[in-house]
């Protein structure tokens, strides 16, 4: 009777917590794929991890697709959201501490198993990495909007978000965390009365705070009352996240970033109010 070996590949940042996953990780070699925030969740709690094995645990390999330059683990200390800047600072420990190695510039085109199953990482250039048990793979999403396709959505055919919100959110742009507030005019489609909000509404970029949800929704569930005046004020203060400035492009190194990881430019949080003709924040 042939076994089905278990499956070694997750999209999900793990929960070690649980015991079950826990066994699952403790001991293995783990590759982590992604640099966000879901990524530093994932390396921080394997650094626990490991410690919690006192010496014994395998190091999780971390790969990027860019290089490691002051920006990658976010503001630190000057992030204006305390425990966003602590997220990036655990991560860092990680590989300071010798948990993670990061393998940088590594693009995987494909995973092969090895003669005893475990998983091999080939990279578009062809480079392979020693083998590991686990895969995590924490590349960000897309929203799924296959049941709305009869509807008339306007997207943006890059971002997926609204057309309107596309520029404003844009992180090649708006490397410094700053995402403008918006509402029922940006969000709004051709299909009158349909809005994305939340989210879904961020389509690729990885930018979306709760806060700025509930402005949204504030906006438009205002523009449905019929209180046009209240949809079209929209404000919010946005947390800076103390860093900016940046190549603009995923998978260009920031030259520009101081090296120990502080922060270029944390200006004040500043109440940004749509309709103006503001200019974008400048940093760095
Ligand atoms: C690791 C991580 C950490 C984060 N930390 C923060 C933070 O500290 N602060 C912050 O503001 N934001 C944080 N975010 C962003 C955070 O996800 C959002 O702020 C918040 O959860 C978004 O809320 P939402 O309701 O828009 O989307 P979600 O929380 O993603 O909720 C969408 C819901 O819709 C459901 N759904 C999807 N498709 C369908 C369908 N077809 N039919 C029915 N239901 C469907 C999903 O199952 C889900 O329940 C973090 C994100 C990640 C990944």
């Amino acid at each position: 009777m042939s076994v089905r070996r278990p499956d070694r590949i997750t999209y999900r940042v793990p929960d070690l917590k649980d015991p079950a996953t826990r066994a699952r990780y403790a001991g293995k070699r783990t590759a982590v794929i992604g640099s966000g925030a879901s990524a530093f969740t994932a390396l921080a709690s394997l650094a626990d991890l490991a410690k919690a094995e006192d010496g014994t645990a395998a190091k999780t390999v971390w790969i990027l697709r860019r290089g490691i330059s002051g920006s990658t683990f976010g503001g630190g200390t000057a992030d204006q959201l305390p425990a966003r800047g602590a997220l990036g600072l655990a991560a860092k420990a990680a590989v300071d501490e010798g948990h993670a190695d990061a393998v940088t510039g590594f693009r995987t085109e494909t995973i092969e198993r090895d003669g005893d199953g475990r998983l091999v990482l080939v990279a578009e250039d062809g480079r392979r990495l020693d083998p590991v048990d686990e895969v995590i793979v924490l590349t960000g999403f897309r929203p799924d909007l296959s049941f709305l396709s009869e509807l008339r959505l306007g997207l943006d055919e890059r971002l997926q978000t609204p057309i309107e919100l596309a520029p404003l959110i844009d992180p090649n742009q708006h490397s410094c965390g700053t995402v403008y507030p918006h509402g029922v005019n940006e969000l709004s489609h051709p299909e009158q009365g349909v809005y994305l909000v939340g989210m879904k509404s961020y389509g690729r970029a990885p930018t979306f705070l709760a806060l700025t949800g509930y402005e949204q929704v504030r906006s438009i569930v205002a523009a449905i009352a019929g209180d046009h005046e209240a949809a079209e004020r929209v404000e919010l203060v946005l947390p800076e996240t103390g860093v900016c400035g940046g190549a603009g492009l995923f998978d260009q190194p920031d030259t520009d970033q101081q090296a120990d990881g502080g922060g270029c430019c944390a200006p004040a949080p500043a109440l940004i109010q749509l309709g103006t003709t503001d200019p974008a924040p400048t940093c760095g």
